[in-house]
């Protein structure tokens, strides 16, 4: 039996990757689960999965669950805290750690599993945008595992050759293409785009996900995020990363080789088969998606991603020009600019306004360490709740 655990378990990404985990029972067992405050939610996938240990980082529903937890199963240790977000991470019981907390809160979480050495099925990308030379190097260090759950990033490893050491042009790779749907604002008249809605933000065309994400599929900054994201996990710069617009998200990446041969990963958009192929790679199993019928799809569409109307694309771009901290800047402004959107204190259109503030206010320094990335992220939080008070002022 293989243990596992999941951070984030009761997102988006946790439910999922619980519905995977329990078609195999034979195969995985839930060591420990952790989450923000979802009592209800927790206690649920308590009462079915029965792991060693719950957590929840807000005290005072972690106490709620304590009492929920009495009358399921009172073997089960409940703690309570961001510390014990990161003890669940390095559970010495558990093999396999699903990093899927959403922002920056999964980073502390995420390194304490790469430094006792599990196997990490990366989907929080916002911890690689943040550290990703200092995280990769802890993945090294301690002789982690990394693999992606980002359905793009884990269609481009899907599409290389089992061995990847030695960078990609030792592999004849010439290019990876980063497919993106373009959310649900792609053919919107950008008149109307200052006046979406949260809700409409949210209703992505093909995927079902947690909002944050789901807002930076809208501003496109996701595959900004992802740009940045393939360039650690890959080992490689932005010009060999090509977004390329595919409004059927059917195509979930591809991988380009010197000889003119390109490879894709095509399947229904669900996360579930990102999330088995990563738990049981180098092996395959179910997962309970739904199997594409190309006849139905017939038809599959390309373009090239429209600059004005996703400005959030070239901030990223920006960021990773500039290097160091300016990415983990980038990732902190955004992350307050969109949960104040989602509070509607500032339409859709200044979430590219505060996080352009936040690049030019605060100096990107070199990421020597944890502690300057979260100096940095302070301070670029800080900026854009200023930019936010005065916009909506
Ligand atoms: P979500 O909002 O649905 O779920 C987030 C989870 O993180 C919840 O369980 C929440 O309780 C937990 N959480 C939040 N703050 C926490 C904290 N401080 N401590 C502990 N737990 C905390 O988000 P999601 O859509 O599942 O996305 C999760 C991550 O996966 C994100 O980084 C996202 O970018 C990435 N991702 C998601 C998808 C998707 O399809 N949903 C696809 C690719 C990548
Ligand atoms: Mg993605």
């Amino acid at each position: 039996m293989i243990g596992v655990t999941v951070l984030g378990a009761t997102g988006s990404i946790g439910v999922n990757t619980l519905d995977v985990l329990a078609r195999h029972r034979d195969r995985y067992r839930v060591v420990a689960l952790a989450a923000h405050s979802d009592v209800e939610r927790l206690a649920e996938q308590c009462r079915v999965f029965h792991p060693e240990l719950a957590v929840l980082a807000d005290a005072a529903a972690a106490e709620q669950l304590r009492a929920r937890l009495r009358g399921i199963d009172a073997a089960i240790e409940v703690l309570a805290g961001a510390e014990a977000v990161a003890h669940a991470a390095a559970h010495p019981v558990a093999h396999i750690v699903m990093a899927a907390i959403v922002g920056a809160a999964g980073l502390l979480p995420i390194l304490a599993a790469a430094r006792a050495g599990k196997r990490i099925l990366l989907a929080n990308k916002e911890a690689l945008v943040m550290s990703g030379r200092l995280f990769m190097d802890e993945v090294r260090a301690h002789g982690a595992q990394l693999l992606p759950v980002d359905s793009e990033h884990n269609a481009i490893f899907q599409c290389l050759p089992a061995q990847c050491h030695g960078g990609l042009a030792a592999l004849g790779v010439s290019k990876i293409l980063l497919t993106a749907s373009g959310g649900p604002f792609r053919d919107t008249p950008l008149a109307e785009l200052t006046n979406v809605t949260p809700a409409q933000a949210c209703a992505h065309p093909n995927w079902v996900m947690g909002r944050k994400i789901s807002v930076d599929s809208a501003t496109m900054m996701n595959k900004g995020l992802e740009v940045i994201e393939a360039c650690w996990l890959f080992d490689t710069t932005p010009e060999q990363v090509q977004v390329v617009l595919h409004a059927e998200s059917v195509i979930h990446s591809m991988v380009e080789y010197i000889d003119g041969s390109i490879l894709a990963q095509l399947g229904s958009p669900d996360m579930r088969t990102p999330i088995a192929h990563a738990l049981a790679w180098p092996e395959r199993i179910e997962s309970g998606v739904r199997r594409l019928n190309l006849f139905d799809i017939a038809t599959l569409h390309f373009a090239a991603p429209d600059r004005a109307r996703f400005p959030c694309l070239d901030l990223a771009y920006q960021a990773m020009e500039r290097g160091g901290t300016a990415t983990a800047v980038l990732n902190a402004a955004n992350e307050v600019a969109v949960q104040a959107f989602l509070d509607e204190r500032i339409t859709f259109t200044s979430i590219a306004a505060v996080v352009e503030a936040a690049l030019s206010d605060v100096p990107a320094r070199e990421a020597i360490s944890l502690e300057r990335i979260f100096e940095d992220d302070a301070h670029a939080r800080a900026v854009a709740r200023e930019s936010v008070a005065r916009i909506s002022r």
